[in-house]
């Protein structure tokens, strides 16, 4: 079993945070709603476009693809994405007959150089051991469901290991450009919560 970071304690520079964001809240230095505003951004929009990019190199490029689900790490290197909390990638390619879906049973594990911040579900205890007992019915949630011939691989992420999705790519897009492609990958499709 992999370790993970302690699952319920706050880290010291966490603490510092929290403590600090109340003062500032507190003193009307800051709006807590400009906080929020500040995480989503980074939650759903930066941080997943990383992720977007690579997802769209590989549906273009045979031998990128090929690269990327050997080695994740430097297929995904070759973007400039990596470091902390990605040291070490593997990618999961969706298809006909599979469909992977990433966890962190014990705590938030996330791939934060193409995925950026964890969304709050991710990190909440529902999620986290709904995936592993009730997978499809999760997916189902998500608006996502699956023929039952489609094979559900459920990845638990570590402090060692982080996975990123590779989702299908869409009917009827041949004709498109690798930047358009990038365009219609979202973040629950890397995570494999979603189809794409
Ligand atoms: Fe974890």
């Amino acid at each position: 079993m992999a370790t993970h970071r302690s699952p319920r304690q706050l880290t010291e520079p966490e603490i510092r945070i929290k403590a600090l964001e109340e003062l500032l809240v507190g003193k009307g230095l800051i709006d807590s709603k400009a906080v929020d505003a500040m995480i989503d951004l980074y939650e759903n929009k930066v941080g997943p476009r990383n992720g977007a990019k690579v997802v769209a190199r590989a549906w273009s490029d045979p031998d990128y693809k090929a690269w990327l689900l050997k080695d994740g790490s430097a297929a995904i290197a070759e973007f400039g994405f990596g470091g902390a909390e990605g040291e070490n990638m593997i990618v999961l390619e969706n298809t006909e007959k599979v469909h992977n879906m990433v966890v962190c049973t014990l705590c938030s594990c996330y791939p934060w150089p193409v995925l950026g911040l964890p969304p709050v579900w991710y990190k909440d205890a529902p999620y986290r051991s709904r995936a592993v007992i009730d997978p499809r019915g999760v997916l189902k949630d998500f608006g996502l469901e699956l023929d039952d011939d489609v094979e559900v691989r459920v990845w638990d992420s570590s402090a060692e290991v982080r996975y990123l999705v590779l989702p299908r790519r869409p009917e009827g897009t041949g004709g498109m450009s690798e930047e358009e492609l990038a365009e219609l990958v979202t973040r629950d499709g890397m995570i494999g919560v979603v189809a794409v």
